[in-house]
């Protein structure tokens, strides 16, 4: 259910309908449009009588949500969200660049990394401490201590930091240092990780499962909406196919479906999309050009000597390439209108 306010409602009659919706034992969720306010309802059960809101001032109308998803839809909300991640808009007018390597590794290669992509043209600096890795014996992150690195490299470079969280145990930690706080494949359904990212007061980077349907993505996205934190940034990242040329298949045709049915900023990872460093590049045009707010892309001073994903992972004069070209690419779609056709 949503409750569709007019555009002459006031805070007032918005609060209303917001205290009305908690008498029910149900949550409100408003969410500001351009022109009207539409208010989400969770956690009811079943069906809410539309009769209830009919009489409040200020209210339009009272729609039942036609998705399984209800805060991530357009339907809630027609414009495009912007999450800001340490001032830096994503899904605004200009795309956003984020980089680092797969890994903290040590002061010298975060800082030599992070000061790269900057002078590259990356708002953000990626980097995990705490990794997600198919072997139990293999270099797992710094933990506590790759998190000091980077907000070290942040203080240095005025980069905003996005790190992973790959569990409930240490969401807290990662959340104090974070600008925002990464979800990775493995956790898409992980339901408990997806509810205390709920309640950060970071905004969350999502990343598609490797197996997972659009909607599998989008109900994930719908967990930590519901619990509070609208500021979710999607992230395709590739899909298992029984293709073997290359580490997973880079779904781009998920980026259009995702902006038809949702207001949420979408970026495509070409680095794990791919596997490999010389498709990087091609796969980072394609994916500007299909309408990505952003990338996140591996970047790594010494790739040869990376602990994890160094053969994915881009020279730093190659990722000054891939910035240089892929503005070029939103420039001219820009200049053609091309964003704005996108959702028609
Ligand atoms: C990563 O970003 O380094 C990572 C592990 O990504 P994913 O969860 O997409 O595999
Ligand atoms: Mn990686």
């Amino acid at each position: 259910m949503l409750i569709v306010m007019t555009a002459q409602a006031t805070e007032a009659d918005i609060e209303r309908v917001c205290r009305k919706i908690e008498s029910l034992g149900f949550r409100p969720h408003p969410m500001p449009g351009a022109n009207r306010t539409a208010i989400g309802i969770t956690g009811n059960p079943g069906p809410v009588d539309p009769a209830e809101f009919e009489d409040f001032p200020g209210v339009a109308e009272a729609i039942r949500v036609s998705k399984p998803y209800k805060l991530v839809s357009r339907e809630v909300k027609a414009e495009d969200s912007v999450v800001r991640v340490k001032g830096v808009p994503v899904g605004g007018e200009e795309i956003v660049f984020c980089a680092g390597p797969c890994s903290v590794e040590n002061r010298e290669q975060i800082l030599e990394a992070a000061h790269a992509v900057k002078a590259a043209g990356a708002q953000l600096l990626r980097g995990g401490a705490y990794k997600p890795r198919t072997s139990p014996y293999a270099f797992q992150g710094l933990g506590e201590e790759g998190l000091k690195l980077l907000a070290e490299a942040r203080e240095a470079t005025g980069l905003g930091i996005v790190t992973e969280s790959i569990d409930v145990e240490v969401f807290d930690m990662v959340e104090d240092y974070a600008d925002c706080v990464q979800i990775g494949a493995r956790n898409m359904q992980n339901f408990s990780l997806l509810r205390r990212a709920g309640r950060a007061k970071k905004p969350i980077l999502l990343k598609r499962g490797m197996s997972s349907t659009l909607e599998e993505f989008l109900m994930a996205a719908e967990y930590i909406l519901s619990e509070g934190n609208y500021n979710v940034i999607l992230c395709e990242r590739g899909v298992r196919t029984f293709t073997d040329h290359s580490r997973n298949t880079l779904d781009l045709s998920v980026v259009p479906a995702v902006q038809k049915l949702s207001h949420l900023p979408i970026i495509v990872d070409p680095s794990h999309g791919t596997g490999k460093r010389e498709r990087v590049h091609p796969m980072s045009l394609a994916a500007i050009a299909c309408g990505a707010a952003g990338l996140i892309v591996e970047v790594h001073p010494a790739p040869e000597h990376a602990l994890s994903d160094g053969h994915q992972s881009l020279y730093p004069d190659q990722f000054a390439e891939v910035v240089e070209d892929c503005r070029a690419i939103a420039h001219l779609l820009a200049h053609r209108g091309a964003r704005e056709h996108v959702h028609a």
